[in-house]
């Protein structure tokens, strides 16, 4: 404890620096909705429009970004009483941050103020806010409505968005959109900031993927809750450097190390390891069971990536993307 304020106290301009920053993006989160709301409310052209788009707001929209930054602040804590302060994360971004880091917090930012969604909007024409509302409105399935025990919901729901998950992180894995995916990949420090790092166009094939899951179930709130927070806590922890190494835990779950090998530079970890739950990698043929840290984690081409250069980086994915698309090549 001596040493964390110790450090607060050695780099509080970074801590004066970065509070008001995070503070306008969080404050963003919260209060664009809520003013794109109130407009809708007030101006029946502008409230029509936004329906017609997909962007009715529901005022729980706001639990979400406050949730991230919960969820996070907690996952930091938890890594922090597991390894220590000294070799935790809080310290790296207090003390020593890397281009990694800065990187990190950049993507974390994006997506706690809405701008990646926005951007997600943005690039795909306005057809991403369409999609998803269409989907959440039209796809009226409802597998689970008949299902009353909500264990019974929730095992059901962690199978299939578990299976969703999988699918599409190994859509990503392909010649086809490995360029964009390599935003998560390019990460040189492990840390529980990473299941934000990614390129909106990453996020906005797992935002569609995921509402179109959640409607074919059509599970009670409750249960999409209790999934959805349970999920956050373990995509930040399976990123974060604890070790679980607790053999039955291996084969319920993608624990943090096999989770490294997923992020390792050697050839005989690529492409392995894409879950959540170890069955569908287990089903697949893709688990790799951790034996010792990988050397390295990164990607091949680590130049294009932590440059700093947070939104020219950002639009060079997708340049290389499309070249790179129609050149066929990986
Ligand atoms: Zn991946
Ligand atoms: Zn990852």
């Amino acid at each position: 404890m001596g040493q964390f304020l110790a450090d607060i106290r050695e780099h509080r301009s970074f801590v004066l620096g970065f509070a008001p920053i995070a503070a306008l993006a969080l404050a963003m989160g919260v209060g664009a909705p809520l003013a794109i709301q109130s407009l809708g409310d007030r101006i029946p052209v502008v409230g029509a429009l936004l329906h017609a788009i997909g962007i009715a707001f529901d005022p729980k929209i706001l639990y979400l970004p406050l949730g991230m930054v919960f969820v996070t602040l907690v996952s930091l804590g938890i890594e922090a009483a597991g390894l220590g302060y000294r070799d935790s994360t809080v310290r790296r971004i207090l003390t020593n941050r890397s281009p990694s880091v800065r990187t990190d917090l950049f993507y974390f930012l994006l997506r706690v103020s809405g701008l990646t969604a926005l951007i997600a909007f943005l690039v795909s024409f306005g057809t991403f806010g369409l999609l998803v509302g269409w989907i959440e409105q039209r796809v009226d399935l409802r597998v689970l409505q008949h299902v009353e025990n909500p264990a019974v919901q929730f095992a059901a729901v962690a199978l299939a968005q578990s299976l969703a998950f999988y699918l599409f992180h190994r859509l990503m894995h392909t010649k086809l959109l490995w360029e964009v995916h390599k935003v998560h990949h390019s990460a040189e420090d492990y840390n529980p900031l990473l299941p934000y790092r990614n390129h909106p166009i990453d996020f906005l094939g797992a935002t569609l993927l995921g509402a179109l899951f959640a409607a074919v179930l059509g599970a009670g709130a409750e249960v999409v809750t209790a999934w959805s927070v349970a999920n956050g806590f373990y995509q930040s922890l399976v990123h974060s450097r604890l070790q679980w190494k607790w053999k039955w835990l291996e084969s319920v779950v993608i624990t943090p190390a096999a989770h490294r090998v997923h992020h390792s530079t050697a050839p005989e970890h690529f492409n392995r390891n894409y879950g959540i739950l170890t069955f569908w990698d287990w089903l697949f043929g893709t688990y790799y069971a951790p034996r010792g840290e990988p050397a390295e984690i990164g990607v091949a081409d680590r130049a294009n990536f932590n440059t700093d250069r947070y939104f020219a980086e950002m639009g060079l994915v997708v340049l290389r993307w499309l070249g790179r698309a129609r050149a066929g090549r990986g």
